[in-house]
């Protein structure tokens, strides 16, 4: 198996505050790898830090390339997108413009044509609110505009965060056999943060604990299914 994302000794920090105290670990190419941990624990920071969004230290490489001093449009061309957590879509523009707003970089028009079918056919319900503005969508159907603008930079690695946020469950489990999808059928690979751990490991093939800043456990979804005191603490069961 390729590495894609390596991590090591990994620190942010948000003004004089250390929020990531030198954590480590690996995205394999073509897996799915949560990062799980209770509020605060440090998941959001770890992909604001990957994606050059806080003051970090550290290594990070895609592959032989280092992204620890390259800016966050460079990172996202290089082919990291990032699916922040709340969204972020533009509320006055309609769902297509949206598609085509993550294709700014883009030169290729007739790439991204094909690319807004192929986020369409991945969701449909896009397709059929394509000329709604995105603030008038559902909290789901505005994940997925999220996701769908994403894909938009055919990215090699997808950072997730908290997809499962504020959305109703049978609409969740849409969203992430979604993203079960685009991991086998694209080959994206997915950094997923979530506090929902029974559904981020449903789809992980790895994943690894944090808490106040620090990795304290990685192994596959078995492993934690199968630890009494890990299941206790993250699945609640
Ligand atoms: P949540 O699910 O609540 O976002 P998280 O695991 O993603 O939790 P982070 O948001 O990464 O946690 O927060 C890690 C630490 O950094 C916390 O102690 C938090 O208070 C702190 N922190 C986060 N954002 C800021 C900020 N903008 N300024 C200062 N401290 C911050």
């Amino acid at each position: 198996m390729t590495k894609l994302l390596h991590i090591r000794e990994l620190r942010a920090y948000y003004g004089r505050t250390t929020a990531l105290h030198g954590i480590s670990f690996d995205v394999q190419e073509g897996n799915v790898t949560a990062l799980l941990g209770a509020n605060g624990a440090g998941k959001t920071t770890t992909l604001r830090a990957i994606s050059g969004m806080v003051k970090r230290s550290g290594e990070i490489m895609l592959k032989e390339r280092s992204l620890i001093n390259v800016q966050t449009e460079d990172i996202a061309r290089l082919g990291v997108a990032h699916v922040p957590s709340g969204r972020g879509t533009f509320e006055k523009q309609t769902v297509e413009n949206n598609l085509k707003l993550g294709a700014i970089s883009r030169r290729d028009k007739t790439g991204i044509v094909a690319d807004i079918e192929m986020v369409y056919s991945y969701f449909p319900i896009l397709k059929q609110r394509r000329d709604q503005q995105a603030g008038l969508l559902s909290g789901g159907q505005q994940q997925m505009l999220a996701v769908g603008r994403a894909l938009m930079l055919r990215p090699k690695l997808l950072l997730l965060d908290e997809p499962s946020f504020g959305i109703a469950p049978l609409v969740v489990r849409e969203i992430f056999e979604i993203f079960r999808r685009l991991n086998r059928e694209l080959r994206t690979s997915i950094l997923l943060v979530e506090q929902n751990a029974s559904i981020a490991l449903q789809l992980a093939d790895h994943a690894y604990l944090i808490e106040t800043g620090r990795i304290v456990f990685s192994g596959t979804s078995a492993d934690i299914r199968n630890n009494e005191q890990l299941r206790r603490s993250y699945l609640g069961h």
